[in-house]
């Protein structure tokens, strides 16, 4: 199927990574979970990328795994996370960091462009701190955004430093994070630990993976027993090297940036097809996703002609997705159905 906007986790495997699953197969037999030659290549990989050496990783299935486990490690029952009303962890994961906090509370925030602000960041940890109140102890940022957007560089730092003043943890839930960087054309340093992030998770499975995503630990003090917490989960597969070698792909060349370079790319010429029609846009195209307004009838036309795409997120305007193989030809063909239903 190529008729899709639906979501960049229609896509498949790319192809370098489909062969490093094949060559991580012909190796025979390695030790299990964890301890083979891809995972300590990708550990190796990923602390040089972030200019890290002391940086601590672990691999999941899952991005709800990762934000999920990743938060818990961070949290005491008690505890409560600052995150977006639209964050992927207050209305995608199921409860699932809740769960796997024994309760830690999601408190919601509101933001334009699916963007929290230090301003209201700090009104809700000081709006209660009584004894009656779970305690502020995170702030989750979604990078790329829920919406398509892109923090800035210098909006992550104040709102890092808004976090450090009152003793949070600063989370980034990464899972288009590549698309992200792709944007903001910096090291993935300066968009990280350089600005405050503590604890990052980074999605693989949307830019070309087809399974797994990392949770990288910036200060490894906070990795204590994470591994444990892992296992317990039921999140640490034996044959890890077959999360991890797919990695080793992505990582070599910066094929991980290459894939979200393209992904935009596509989203961008998108977004300008749609502004020559005359079709609104809802937000900023920074990353790999466009939101647009469509009438009613008009989305159910063009999808009456088998293309997929949703408007489930946030309020409304219907959301497009590219992806490391969306075409040219992907977006004009859809274009060309747009242009038409229009009439
Ligand atoms: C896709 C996504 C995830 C991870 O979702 P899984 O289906 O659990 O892999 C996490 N956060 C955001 C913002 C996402 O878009």
């Amino acid at each position: 199927m190529r008729h899709q906007f639906a979501s960049d986790t229609w896509a498949p495997m790319c192809p370098a990574a489909i062969r490093a699953l094949i060559e991580a197969s012909t190796r025979g037999h390695v030790e299990p979970y964890g301890d083979d030659p891809w995972t300590h290549q990708a550990a190796v990989m990923v602390r040089e990328l972030f200019e890290k050496p002391d940086l601590e990783l672990f691999f999941v299935p899952t991005g709800t795994a990762s934000n999920a486990l990743a938060l818990a490690s961070m949290c005491q029952s008690y505890h409560s996370v600052i995150c977006h009303q639209h964050a992927h962890i207050e209305t995608d994961e199921c409860g699932a960091p809740e769960f796997f906090s024994n309760g830690t509370k999601l408190l919601t925030v509101a933001g334009e462009n699916g963007k929290l602000t230090p301003p209201a960041v700090e009104r809700m940890v000081l709006r209660r701190q009584d004894i009656h109140y779970p305690r502020p102890k995170v702030v989750s940022l979604t990078q790329a955004t829920e919406v398509g957007t892109v923090y800035r560089l210098d909006e992550i730092a104040a709102i890092a430093a808004v976090a450090k003043r009152h003793g949070l943890h600063v989370h980034l839930d990464g899972a288009r994070f590549a698309n992200a960087i792709a944007h903001l054309g910096c090291s993935p340093a300066a968009a990280t630990w350089q600005v405050g992030v503590d604890v990052l998770c980074f999605g693989g499975t949307k830019n070309g993976l087809g399974i797994g995503e990392l949770v990288v630990f910036f200060n490894a003090a906070m990795a204590h027993e994470f591994a444990w917490r892992v296992k317990q989960a039921g999140h640490l597969p034996a044959k890890l090297r077959y999360v991890a070698a797919p990695w080793v792909a992505l990582l070599t060349d910066g094929l991980w940036l290459e894939n979200a370079r393209h992904a935009n790319r596509m989203a961008i010429e998108l977004a300008a097809g749609f502004r020559q029609l005359g079709l609104p846009l809802r937000y900023a195209v920074e990353a790999n996703e466009v939101f647009v307004d469509l009438k009613p009838e008009l989305a159910s036309a063009i999808q009456a002609r088998g293309w997929h795409f949703y408007n489930f997120i946030a309020d409304g305007g219907w959301r497009f997705v590219c992806s490391w193989d969306t075409t040219q030809a992907d977006v004009a063909a859809l274009l060309v159905d747009v242009r038409a239903c229009l009439g």
